[in-house]
């Protein structure tokens, strides 16, 4: 790596929002490429990184010299490369690519020159009930090290108690974070026994992790067919070449089932990269994963941007989900992104799903990726049986949604002590106020979204930008009094119905805002695991890998929900959605069955549900996509305008319009601008335009000399998403 010495013209990339590198002097000691740097910018200090000789554009008089190198591994040329590909592939600026691959408590300047605190070798004179937490607090992490804020924040005292273990040698007060290394895995403990194509499937994997080259896998099986048992026999397989390996899980399934698995493989627990582990805890696995003293990272989507020393798996599991995709910020696809990262490292991708994406296919077809499937459940467990429950014949009074077929099912599960799990994907208690005064439905005032009724938080709330407000006495339009009613189900008032049709049930509902915390909810979700509760209401929060060992009926209250609008990924999401959901049920010894309550049960979609039939579901959704041009089978880019003041959005939309050039040179078309599918979030109105283009096309270069044409003034804000979710 080119070392510079002090003095020497530098340039460094921070994370502040700059359209480029800023030119600084190396400090005393010099600096070299790629490492973590505080600089002067302005009043402040911020982070950077040293990307790149100085350019030395502007007076060399006025350059000023960095303030010092910090205490971390430096950033590698894979990784610097990861994020410039990254940065024009999904056109975004690089300072915001570098903040994805900092988020590190304890990297910015001012955290790291904390002082931090760790156990001291003397006993306290006395002990408190608060020394005591203390001290408790810091054995629980052994030798990891923490600021004076977390530790008094863990420990649940205030910082002068910790200030006084300081002074007797109890707790030692440090100027660097010191973080312990995680406990080496094993990858030569003996695994279970593979059965049937779970044996051939690993091989292939082991063998493609050991050829050290990058390659890309599909690894596609209905859930419980031993996907995670297999990939693990992958990661052994890293582990034993000495390299890390990276696990992505949707959030919500990064319980400590999988880390207890992981754990009863390899004899210890993995490290962890996601919102509901502690600063603290990130800090140190930041660090690790950058010294190479983790090996096997187990993280939401962010962990991609983690420094890897050495990477030499990735897997993706549940690779369809939609969480993969972010959806604000930085706009990319933690998939396409995977495999990005691995190309440049040499490393393999394991993409998992019961039910893949039609990406994942598409690259599968065109000989891009590799394909292994899992034909059974392991154990010869069938799959549940689906059914459809014709709503049109059920007797079914207004107000009510479980229909007495389905209530017959549910009596029957609690008769043999079973659970039941109905599932609709609608939070809250119902999704439209009414004022039945004068028709009007009660709207959040700065979004075009109704309110929702939440009645265990008492409130309506807006899903849209979560303002809430308490639940008005008299229509907010008309005035009248009492009048106001709560229209459609949400799961609020199907669990209020479940306990009216079966009151000795114990009745749960499981939603992401019935929880303070990610991890009360995970708590929560093990707890009915083991069986403390007989029906579960749930969105689709539950239909992400959790097992649930006594579940045997899946209700499914409203199977055509996701099939209505104009997105042409609807029917890709809801079969997805409704077979993922399905596979919750019978996954131990008894076998499951999921019932969906339907008006349209001739419906195609709803139809290759009941079937199962993967294949031609897929062949279908295939040749209407390829019919219309549109992802994966031609690209696309989506460009949302927003600005409280519309007018002002619409003549910056209607002017790139009009200068379309580099666009059409590819031969691409433009759509819009037109009201985005929600026409205003948070006071914002928001317009958007589409670009269509052939999958071979240039579409980001097109793209991004597009919009280079314009500036985008006053309060409008332009974002580009490409390869959006929904067209
Ligand atoms: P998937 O990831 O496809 O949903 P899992 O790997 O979670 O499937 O397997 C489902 C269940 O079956 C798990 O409890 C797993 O431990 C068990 N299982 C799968 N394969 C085997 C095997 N070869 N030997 C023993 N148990 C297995
Ligand atoms: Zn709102």
């Amino acid at each position: 790596m080119t070392r510079f010495a002090p003095g020497d013209l530098v340039a460094v990339l921070t994370t502040q929002p700059l359209d480029r590198a800023l030119d600084y002097r190396a400090p005393e000691g010099g600096c070299g490429v790629g490492d973590f740097v505080e600089v002067p910018l302005g009043p402040r200090k911020v982070l950077g990184v040293v990307w790149d000789e100085g350019i030395g554009s502007y007076d060399l008089s006025k350059v000023r010299a960095m303030n010092r190198v910090l205490d971390v591994a430096p950033m590698r040329d894979e990784m610097r490369q990861f994020l410039t590909r990254a940065a024009e592939y999904t056109l975004t600026p690089m300072p915001a690519m570098l903040r994805l691959a900092t988020r590190s408590p304890g990297l910015g300047s001012d955290v790291s020159m904390r002082k931090v605190y760790a156990r001291g070798g003397v006993e306290p004179d006395r002990i408190t009930d608060a020394r005591r937490r203390v001290l408790e607090a810091l054995a629980e992490y052994g030798d990891l090290s923490f600021t004076l804020s977390e530790l008094s924040e863990m420990a649940g005292v205030g910082s002068s108690v910790v200030k006084g273990l300081v002074k007797q040698g109890a707790v030692i007060e440090r100027d660097t974070p010191r973080d312990a290394p995680y406990p080496r895995l094993d990858p030569d403990l003996p695994g279970k026994v593979l059965a049937g194509n779970q044996a051939g499937a690993a091989d292939t994997l082991v063998r493609a992790v050991a050829s050290g080259t990058y390659g890309t896998t599909m690894l596609r099986g209905v859930t419980g067919s031993g996907k995670t048992e297999v990939y693990l026999e992958a990661v052994a397989e890293c582990l034993r070449q000495g390299r890390q390996a990276l696990v992505l899980l949707p959030e919500i399934a990064l319980t400590s089932e999988f880390l207890s698995r992981v754990e009863a493989r390899f004899g210890a627990k993995p490290a962890e990269w996601h919102h509901g582990v502690t600063q603290t805890e990130r800090r140190r696995c930041w660090r690790m994963v950058g010294e190479g003293a983790a090996s096997l990272i187990v993280g939401a989507r962010s962990a991609l941007f983690l420094p890897f020393r050495d990477l030499g798996l990735v897997v993706v599991d549940e690779e369809h989900d939609t969480s993969y995709k972010q959806e604000d910020g930085v706009l990319y696809s933690a998939r396409d992104m995977a495999v990005l990262r691995a190309s440049i490292c040499k490393a393999q991708v394991v993409l998992a799903s019961a039910t893949p994406s039609l990406e994942t296919w598409a690259n599968v077809e065109a000989g891009k990726y590799g394909a292994l499937t899992l034909t059974s459940r392991f154990g010869d467990r069938a799959m549940p049986q689906m059914r459809a429950i014709d709503m049109r014949g059920e007797d079914l009074p207004g107000g009510r949604w479980v229909s007495p077929s389905l209530q017959a099912q549910i009596a029957d599960r609690l008769e043999r002590g079973e659970q039941s799990l109905l599932f609709l994907n609608r939070r809250g208690y119902a999704p439209v106020t009414l004022c039945r005064a004068c028709g009007e439905m009660i709207a959040c005032d700065h979004c075009d979204a109704r309110m929702v009724e939440h009645r265990f938080l008492k409130r309506l709330v807006c899903h849209q930008c979560g303002e809430t407000k308490p639940m008005p006495e008299v229509c907010p339009s008309c005035k009248v009094e009492g009048k106001l009613a709560a229209v459609g189900p949400g799961v609020e008032r199907m669990a209020e119905e479940a306990a009216a049709l079966f009151p000795d049930a114990r009745v749960e509902v499981l939603s992401s805002d019935m929880y303070q915390s990610a991890r009360a909810l995970k708590a929560r979700i093990e707890a009915i695991a083991a069986g403390d509760a007989d029906i579960v209401v749930g969105t689709q929060l539950v239909a992400k890998g959790h097992n649930f060992p006594l579940l045997t009926l899946v209700g499914v209250i409203d199977a055509d929900l996701g099939l209505q609008g104009s997105d042409l990924r609807a029917a890709e999401r809801t079969f997805q959605l409704m077979r993922q959901v399905a596979g919750r049920a019978g996954r131990a010894e008894r076998p499951g069955e999921a019932w969906l309550q339907t008006f349209q049960p001739e419906h195609h979609v709803i139809k290759s549900i009941l079937s199962g039939d993967e294949d031609g579901f897929w062949a279908a959704e295939a040749a209407e996509r390829k019919a219309a041009g549109v992802p994966p089978y031609g690209r696309m880019a989506g460009i949302v305008l927003s600005s409280p003041d519309m007018q002002a959005a619409f003549d910056l939309g209607n002017h790139l319009a009009r200068i379309d050039g580099p666009l059409r040179r590819i031969g691409a078309v433009l759509y819009g601008p037109a009201p985005a599918p929600i026409a205003r979030i948070r006071g914002r109105h928001r317009l958007r335009m589409l670009v269509k283009a052939e999958k071979s096309a240039p579409l980001q270069s097109a793209v991004s000399e597009w919009l280079a044409q314009v500036r985008v003034k006053g309060d409008i804000r332009l974002s580009v998403d490409i390869d959006p979710q929904s067209f």
